[in-house]
């Protein structure tokens, strides 16, 4: 006999993207193209590196649990969502991914059910079960957003709902419109909301809400999560944060003191250099990635067999695959015949796709959609 671990975290296997991050890339015929993983392959700003080395030393203490007050403050008032908002406050956190565990296990208890739209990044399953939560899966539309009438009928049972956008893996921003139709649906049923906008620095484009702000009335029951691992490039130093109703954070807040107790002194000061770099670096890091969306784009259309839609903004593309692909056995033919690491979209709850990040120039996307066709054409 041996004591058992929690049932909760039984069917906890880590994610695929991680997986992907460590697998061996065995020598092949020719050099990888890895669009597997999101993590910018430029440089961050100089200033927040600087920034972070200095916050070490000479010594380091423990600081206010939830982050320094300062800079929470100036992230509230900063927040291009939270706009206008009335009693709003702010957590630092150890990424956007504790943001979200905090902000889930702030409101959550066992049997609990969570929406989440497809395609969805996979931590947000794992995240809602280690909380004895239970996700419900909203299937995607042909307009690339969660199918209106699922979502009607599965909210009078949901406690809350998780929105990412611009969307991790597909690209797609919800566009304003939507928001108010949540809006009425999450009053209706009286929903939490969870807004992952961690790309939400990266939109393409000013034609939605990313930029316009929330719609007022979601303030009170929406948490917004966001991080310097996209926006800003540095996800190595781990820093992200919450902003949102009072209430929320405040208990985030203690959840955080029983935990971690507060993002490390380096991530902290990266982010305060952030707030105050030139715009224009931003909006270089946004036409980079437009660029290289639009060229991947290009290659799918030009192709004979695959497709996709167009992202509007952050680090992915999801290229579909003829009907009937198996995409996890075509993720593994074409790491082992053509040398290109992608994501199969099963892991997103998009079968017969695949993730590619938009991690390379134009001219290496081009390459990796010739080498996707090639194993399309050639039949296991
Ligand atoms: N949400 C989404 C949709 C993501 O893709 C990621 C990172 N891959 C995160 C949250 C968390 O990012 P981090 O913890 O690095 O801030």
């Amino acid at each position: 006999m041996s004591p058992e671990l929690s049932p909760r975290l039984r069917d906890m296997a880590g994610s695929a993207t991680s997986r992907a991050a460590s697998a061996p890339r065995q020598e092949g015929a020719q050099p990888w193209i890895d669009l597997a993983v999101g993590c910018p392959d430029w440089e961050p700003p100089r200033a927040c590196i600087e920034s972070a080395a200095a916050a070490c030393g000479p010594r380091v203490p423990y600081r206010t649990p939830g982050g320094d007050p300062d800079l929470r403050q100036r992230l509230v008032e900063e927040s291009a969502w939270n706009a206008g908002g009335g009693d709003i406050d702010c957590v630092l956190t150890t990424g956007g991914k504790e943001a979200l565990f905090l902000g889930l296990g702030a409101i959550l208890v066992p049997g609990d059910v969570v929406l989440v739209c497809a395609p969805y990044w996979p931590s947000f399953l794992e995240q809602i079960r280690a909380w004895g939560g239970v996700p419900h899966v909203i299937p995607e539309g042909r307009d690339g957003l969660p199918q209106l009438h699922a979502l009607a009928s599965a909210a009078p049972r949901a406690k809350a709902i998780i929105v990412n956008t611009p969307s991790n893996p597909s690209g797609r921003i919800w566009p304003t419109a939507r928001w108010q139709e949540l809006s009425k649906l999450a009053h209706r049923e009286d929903l939490w909301v969870v807004l992952d906008a961690v790309y939400g620095g990266l939109a393409y484009s000013e034609r939605s809400c990313v930029q316009n702000g929330l719609p007022t009335a979601l303030l009170a029951r929406t948490l917004v999560v966001d991080s310097g691992s996209k926006s800003y490039s540095l996800p190595g130093l781990r820093i992200g944060w919450a902003t949102g109703p009072a209430r929320w954070i405040q208990a985030m807040r203690s959840l955080q003191d029983a935990s971690s107790t507060h993002p490390s002194l380096a991530g902290q000061a990266a982010l305060r250099a952030a707030l105050d770099i030139d715009p224009d670096w931003s909006s270089g890091v946004r036409a980079r990635l437009q660029q290289r969306a639009e060229a991947l784009w290009k290659a799918v259309q030009a192709s004979k067999s695959l497709t996709m839609r167009l992202p509007e903004g952050g680090l992915f593309g999801l290229i579909e695959l003829p009907a009937g692909t198996d995409d996890r056995d075509f993720v593994r033919r074409l790491a082992e015949e053509q040398q290109v690491a992608v994501i199969a979209g099963s892991a997103f709850g998009a079968p017969t796709t695949l993730r590619a990040a938009l991690t390379v120039d134009p001219e290496g996307l081009r390459e990796a959609v010739r080498r996707i066709e090639c194993v399309v054409e050639r039949p296991s």
